[in-house]
């Protein structure tokens, strides 16, 4: 089972948006038992934040193998679904970070606004440290709404012969290809003349 640290690695830094995806997946491989090796684990993430990396690396769900589909809701809902009995757990991001005090609501406003003075950053850092541990700390209730039901299952992953562009010459999968004056081009050269 990959860790926290496989996924910061992954992404680069460690942040609360990858920390929440952390949790996420921990909840859903709790419900599947194993990440996807191939395709039998699909997930289908409503936004593509830091979130979706943790997701990526724990699940094995990948935008590579076509079992990671992105649908540009910009909510924090999470479903995975098992190949291929069509079992899903719907999981919806509920966590609240902590109300702030004044004081510090007047830092987070001075670093919005450009201050980087050695007091703001380390206010910013300790507040982004102290959440990411919130967040890996968290109850699973504390954190999110699930539920449990059966999905209809995206179609598989294809795999389509490619076809040259008649302009530029580089290879295309046919059903991205586009057709004009009896010419198959793939969509950049379809899309630089004519065609408005
Ligand atoms: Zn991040
Ligand atoms: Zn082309």
């Amino acid at each position: 089972m990959k860790r926290y640290d496989d996924v910061v690695e992954f992404h680069g830094h460690s942040c609360p948006g990858l920390a929440l995806g952390y949790r996420v997946s921990l909840r859903a491989l709790k419900e599947f038992r194993r990440r996807a090796e191939d395709e039998e684990l699909v997930a289908i993430v409503e936004n593509n934040s830091c979130a979706v990396d943790a997701v990526q690396v724990m699940t094995g769900c990948t935008f590579g193998k076509g079992n990671l589909i992105f649908r540009d809701h910009g909510k924090q809902v999470y479903t995975f679904i098992r190949r291929p009995s069509g079992k899903s757990i719907r999981i919806s991001v509920i966590w609240e970070r902590p109300e702030e005090t004044k004081e510090e609501k007047r830092l987070w406003d001075a670093y919005a606004k450009g201050d980087r003075s050695k007091k703001v950053l380390d206010f910013v850092h300790s507040r982004k440290a102290a959440k990411i541990r919130q967040i890996l700390d968290a109850e699973d209730e504390e954190l999110f709404a699930v539920t449990k039901g059966k999905s209809a299952l995206p179609p598989e992953a294809e795999i389509y012969q490619s076809t040259r562009c008649a302009l530029c010459n580089e290879k295309v999968a046919e059903p991205k290809a586009r057709t004009r004056d009896g010419m198959m081009l793939c969509i950049p050269c379809f899309d630089k003349k004519g065609n408005k």
